[in-house]
């Protein structure tokens, strides 16, 4: 399993940086959304370190889907978005693959999904 010391996520794996984990196993982390976009925001990673999702061996990446499921449903949302991107023009920021599990909002809590306008 691969990591890079620069790589803030795998910095988070460490330890080395605070992070409000969800769910750890072996192989995959789950931890909320620095900077949410909507309430309960979380994001699901394999430990090993890829830059993007065709660099990671699928056995590394098994876990991420039913773990983003369980996330799914812990957060509750009945309607919710699964989002993965993979480089700059498809707002990738952070060069660790990881899986988005953004709940949409109702009404109530009044926030929406968005990406930022580049
Ligand atoms: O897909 P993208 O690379 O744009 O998403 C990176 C995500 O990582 C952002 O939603 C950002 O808020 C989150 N992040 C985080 N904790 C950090 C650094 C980034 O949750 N320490």
């Amino acid at each position: 399993m691969s990591s890079n010391a620069a790589c803030i996520f795998c910095k988070i794996i460490k330890g080395e940086i605070p992070s409000f984990k969800l769910f750890e196993s072996e192989r995959v982390l789950a931890f909320m959304d620095i900077q949410p976009l909507a309430r309960g925001h979380a994001l699901v990673i394999p430990k090993t370190h890829a830059a993007k999702l065709l660099d990671v061996p699928d056995n590394e990446l098994e876990e991420c889907m039913p773990v983003a499921k369980r996330i799914a449903k812990a957060i509750g949302a009945n309607d919710y978005n699964i989002l993965q991107n993979n480089g700059r023009l498809a707002h990738q920021e952070v060069d660790h693959v990881h899986f988005h599990v953004i709940p949409k909002p109702d009404a109530k809590q009044g926030l929406q999904i968005g990406w930022p306008q580049q």
